[in-house]
Parts: C-alpha cells; sequence; structure tokens
C-alpha cells in the first residue's frame, strides 16, 4: 500500500470512477481532499498513457488538463500510428525500431481506434527515393519494425503503382512502394486511454489549470489549480476563490506538451535542453473533388515528404513543418501554409487542379520537439525525453502519438524506483501491464475479433433503426462501449424525436456528457467525434441542436450559451479562414 493510498483512507473516498462532465466540480473537490502518489499535468496522449500505466500499476493517479483532453497537440497530428519510415531518412534507427514495435501494441489494445492502411509511396526520376533504395528502405523498416509478414513492403512497377492510384503525376514514375501504416483518430485515442485510466480509478478533470507549484522545503509537494469554468466565466481564470484548488502527490509529472517550458518556468528549471515548436497544417478535401482511393506518401517540390489519406469520404492532405513563436493555445493555418500544401498536392495529382475554394476544413498543430543547434524544422529528432528538476518535477518532452505507451511505461518505471528509494511505497509496485491492457472500448477480443464484432453490431444498429454506415460509424468510433451508446439510443429515442436530431447524433451526445467529460459544443463536434475536420456539414447542421441541449444539461446562462455558440462558430470559420501572414 502507498503513503497515498494511506493517507487517502483518513479522508474522503478515492476515486467515483466518473468521467461525466456533470460531475466536474465534484470531482475536483474530491481530488482536493486526499493524497496522491502521481499528479500528470496534461491531457494529452503523453499525459494519459503516464496516468493509465501509474494507475493500472496501483498508484493513486490525478490528471489535471487546462483545456478539453486532446486539445492541444493530440487531435492535430497527421492521425498515424506509424513505424516510423521518416526516422529512416535521417538514420534514426532506435526511433524506428521502437516505434514500429509499439504500433502493434498500440493496435491490438485498442483495435477500434486504429487501422492498418497500405501506404504507397511513388518513386520519381530525380525524387528523394529511387527504386532502389525505396526497395531497401522498406525492407530495412520491416526487419527493424518487426512488421508481420502479411504487412511486409511490395514493390510495384509504373504501371502496377497507377493502376493502385490513377490520380497519381505519371511523368518520370519509375514505380512504387507499398508498405503498411496505421490510421487512428488521435483524440478518441487519447480520450479513450483516459478513460481506461477513469475506469482503472485515476482522477480527471478538463478545464482545470495548474497555474502554481506547490514547493515544500524545496521539494515540489502539490500544485495549485485552477477551474476554468467556475463562476460561470468562459475560458477565464475566475478570481472566485473557492474555484481554485491545492492538490498533493508525492511526484508531479509535466506532460504539458507544447507547454513543457512553461511548467519548467514555473519551477525555475528551465535551463540545458529546451523545447522547438514547429507548426504543421493539414487541409481537408471532399472526395468528390479529391477522389483519392488509396494513401499516399510523397515527395514536395522542396524536398520534404507529406500524406494524401483517404478517410470517411474525405481526402486530408499534410502536413507542414515550419518554426513557430506564436500563441500555443491557438496556432492557426496562414495563406502560406496553405499554399503550401495546395502546391505540393497539385504537383503530385496534376489532374485535379485544387483551389483555395475546395479546401473543406483544416487543421494546426506544433510538434513539441527537443532543440537541436543548427538543425531544420524537419531534421529534428522526434525522440522524447525525460528532465527531473532539482524540486522534483518530471517532465517528459518530445516523443510521438506512437510511442505513448511505451514512454509513460519508461517514465513511471523511474516514478516506481524513486517511491520504493524514498520509502513512499511499502513494496515494489508491478511492473506495467499496459502491453496487454486494451483501452476502453477495445474489448473486443483483439484485433482478430473486429471483424466479428463489428457484424454483430451492424445486426444490432438494424434492429435498433440505424442504417449500415450509421452503426459502423459508432461500432468503429466506441468499439466495445457502443452498447451503452445502443441503450442511450434507446432511452433518448423520444427526446431526439421532439428535438428534431436524429437519435444516434443525442445518444453520441450524452454519451460524450456522461462518459467522456464533455462541457462545450466544441469538445463534442471536435475532440470526441472529429466532425469538425472530417464531416464539417455535420457540425454545421447538429450544432444549435446539440448546444440548446447542451445549455438544458448544465443549466447555462443566455450568455454562457452565447459564448460556447460564439466558440464553436469561430473554430469553424477558422478551420476554412487562415491567416494573412
Ligand atoms: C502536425 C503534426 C503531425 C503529427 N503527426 C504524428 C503522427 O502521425 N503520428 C505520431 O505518432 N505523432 C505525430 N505527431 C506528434 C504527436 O502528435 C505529439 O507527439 C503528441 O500529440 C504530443 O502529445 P502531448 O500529450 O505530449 O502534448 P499535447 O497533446 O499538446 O498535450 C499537452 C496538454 O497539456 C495541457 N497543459 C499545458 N499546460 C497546462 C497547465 N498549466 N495545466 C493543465 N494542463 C496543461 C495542454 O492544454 C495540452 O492539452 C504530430 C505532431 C504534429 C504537430
Amino acid at each position: 500500500m502507498t503513503t497515498g493510498q494511506m493517507e487517502a483512507g483518513q479522508h474522503k473516498n478515492a476515486s467515483n470512477k466518473t468521467f461525466s462532465g456533470l460531475q466536474r466540480k465534484e470531482t475536483l473537490e474530491a481530488m482536493a481532499q486526499q493524497q496522491f502518489d502521481v499528479i500528470v499535468i496534461g491531457g494529452g496522449i503523453t499525459g494519459a498513457g503516464i496516468a493509465l500505466d501509474a494507475q493500472s500499476r496501483g498508484l493513486r493517479t490525478a490528471l489535471i488538463e487546462m483545456q478539453d483532453f486532446a486539445s492541444g497537440t493530440s487531435s492535430r497530428s497527421t492521425k498515424l500510428v506509424h513505424g516510423g519510415l521518416r526516422y529512416l531518412k535521417q538514420l534514426d534507427v532506435k526511433v524506428v525500431a521502437e516505434v514500429g514495435k509499439e504500433r502493434a501494441i498500440v493496435y491490438e489494445n485498442g483495435p477500434h481506434v486504429t487501422t492498418p492502411e497500405w501506404m504507397l509511396l511513388p518513386f520519381y526520376k530525380g525524387g528523394t527515393f529511387g527504386k532502389l533504395s525505396t526497395s531497401l528502405g522498406l525492407r530495412v523498416y520491416d526487419f527493424l519494425a518487426g512488421v508481420k509478414r502479411s504487412e511486409r513492403r511490395k514493390m510495384f512497377s509504373p504501371d502496377v503503382t497507377l493502376q493502385h492510384e490513377p490520380l497519381l503525376k505519371k511523368k518520370d514514375l519509375r514505380g512504387g512502394g507499398y508498405y503498411v501504416e496505421y490510421r487512428t483518430d488521435d483524440a478518441r485515442l487519447t480520450i479513450e486511454v483516459m478513460k481506461k485510466a477513469v475506469e482503472l480509478g485515476a482522477m480527471a478533470v478538463n478545464y482545470a489549470k495548474v497555474e502554481e507549484l506547490i514547493v515544500k522545503d524545496g521539494t515540489l509537494v502539490g500544485v495549485r489549480v485552477v477551474d476554468q469554468l467556475a463562476g460561470g466565466t468562459v475560458g477565464k481564470d475566475s478570481s472566485d476563490p473557492s474555484a481554485s484548488y491545492a492538490l498533493y502527490a508525492s511526484k508531479i509529472v509535466n506532460a504539458a506538451g507544447p507547454w513543457v517550458d512553461t511548467l519548467r518556468e514555473m519551477d525555475h528549471s528551465k535551463q540545458g535542453k529546451t523545447l522547438h515548436l514547429t507548426k504543421g497544417v493539414h487541409l481537408v478535401f471532399d472526395q468528390s473533388r479529391f477522389p483519392l482511393g488509396q494513401a499516399i506518401y510523397f515527395d514536395t517540390p522542396d524536398g520534404r515528404m507529406v500524406f494524401a489519406i483517404p478517410r470517411d469520404g474525405k481526402t486530408y492532405v499534410g502536413t507542414t513543418d515550419t518554426n513557430y513563436k506564436g500563441d500555443i493555445a491557438n496556432p492557426r493555418i496562414t495563406m502560406a501554409d496553405r499554399a503550401y500544401v495546395l502546391r505540393a498536392a497539385n504537383e503530385m495529382f496534376p489532374s485535379l487542379g485544387l483551389m483555395e475554394a475546395d479546401v473543406e476544413s483544416s487543421w494546426t498543430g506544433l510538434r513539441p520537439l527537443i532543440h537541436q543547434e543548427g538543425k531544420d524544422p524537419s531534421e529534428i529528432s522526434r525522440r522524447d525525453e525525460i528532465f527531473i528538476s532539482g524540486s522534483g518535477l518530471i517532465s517528459m518532452a518530445g516523443g510521438k502519438l506512437t510511442g505513448y505507451r511505451k514512454m509513460a511505461e519508461s517514465v513511471v518505471n523511474q516514478i516506481a524506483a524513486m517511491l520504493v528509494a524514498e520509502g513512499k511505497v511499502s513494496a515494489e509496485l508491478p511492473p506495467s501491464r499496459t502491453k496487454t491492457l486494451p483501452i476502453s472500448g477495445g474489448d473486443v477480443g483483439g484485433s482478430a475479433q473486429l471483424a466479428p464484432f463489428l457484424r454483430s453490431r451492424v445486426s444490432q444498429g438494424l434492429r435498433l433503426g440505424l442504417t449500415e454506415p450509421e452503426t459502423m460509424l459508432l461500432a468503429q468510433r466506441y468499439g466495445s462501449n457502443v452498447d451503452t451508446v445502443f441503450a442511450l439510443l434507446e432511452q433518448y429515442r423520444d427526446e431526439a424525436a421532439r428535438r428534431g436530431m436524429p437519435a444516434a447524433v443525442l445518444a453520441a451526445l450524452v454519451y460524450a456528457i456522461e462518459r467522456e467529460m464533455v462541457v462545450k459544443p466544441a469538445d463534442f463536434f471536435i475532440r470526441r467525434t472529429g466532425a469538425l475536420f472530417f464531416d464539417i456539414a455535420w457540425a454545421r447542421q447538429w450544432k444549435a441542436a446539440a448546444t440548446a441541449f447542451l445549455a438544458e444539461r448544465f443549466r447555462w446562462s443566455e450568455a454562457q450559451t452565447a459564448a460556447y455558440t460564439a466558440e464553436l462558430d469561430q473554430l469553424l470559420h477558422e478551420a476554412v479562414h487562415p491567416l494573412e501572414a
């Protein structure tokens, strides 16, 4: 038993295992009543992974997120759980080997959020890759990444390459390499990992910002957290003292992604290696305008590599990689970013003649990389590192979505060793068990059982009056949790009709509020459904009805409702209107 567990026993009960938006305040209050083993600052994939690893080893864990979960970089990536072929180009063999093996684990534990996708890498006369280097590179990649036999690379002639993707530029085409990447939904992956941590007893809250580190005798013992939604304010810090909470733990982890250095500044420990933020944008097109049938990884005119990926009736293309110094919370796409991606796409798919007006949506993210002197953005290593400050702040910097589980395992190994050495745990903690631990929604019996699982749920959905595509969408999004969504669908059928909403939309919204801590329209339309990126028309269609429902559930004032409506409208606007500079 840990010190945290012993002390918590004297206070109010530990975790209530709730992850409901309606219980946020109660959860924060309960958090302030106990001593934790670990507090994680940051609710992106890094923080969620650490919370899951720590809690699943029996450490009493809390996680604090100042915005919505995954609203930092973890909803703004290329959405690939990948083996990191690009790192082979940088000869970062260790990263290729590690993330390649890791993706198989990520897939097994959550096959509903991760899908294997064959990727075509065309090569041209004078391009970055030739036939030999592609063939050799992909073979080395298969070997390093431990790729399973059925997914090992194939090499295509120019004709076969074009059969796979007729939209490709034909001039000077010399052939193509064919290999497997894994497509994911980064934000949903983050949420599912977090839900699993909460299911096991971790406590997690969004819109709660760590504004101060609490230090005693030179050692970090806690954090002061301010509820960002308190007092009816919308996204502002509240001066209401009842909105401020002191949380205590033996170890504090800084998993703040692009804000890692901001926390290190708060700790007066930002020295030595620092973060280097680079910006990446993606553009989304409708399939009617960009009917890509096959995911492509291709050269840009300036010698970089970008992806074009078909998904849910859309095609997305990206990414850029440029140094960034602006507002971390709200990086915006510029006209230059848009022009860059359009030019790259038009160069590789010349028959399309894509224009600005064809861009249906976009997103912009910041890579929290570790600075390397004299390197260009695309050359900086994506490796992760752990920094431990004099006060004991444990910062996790760099890394990839793909490596989240392994990163979490190594940081929690260090935490466990420190807790043992400090006598704060009575015995050795068990080793990490996340390698074989399904994340929330992943209880489908492993990847091999996903197809039969989906088939069985389709028949159930049809019985509930849904179409096959509607059911597939829900079953793939929620995995084994879809049964709860189906139950809500029955429960809310009449109310949905009264509100003029499809029952499936209302059921997903209620699920998001009660089981995924949604508190704002933007949480639902961006992080829980991805609609702002991949079905912006759906977001526009249902935003008023969804906001009205949220307003009633959360008893918002007119001013609050107006503010949250405006916030979503602004984000819908920004997705299609780049900044000039
Ligand atoms: C354009 C782009 C493409 C990418 N593509 C891929 C890819 O295809 N595959 C891949 O594996 N990786 C990819 N990555 C990398 C990957 O997305 C990131 O490594 C990962 O998402 C980082 O997650 P994180 O949790 O460390 O950071 P974040 O997701 O940013 O999470 C940090 C969180 O900390 C919170 N926070 C900060 N300060 C505080 C505070 N004071 N109090 C409370 N909370 C706080 C923030 O609000 C934020 O939500 C890509 C990155 C970019 C930018």
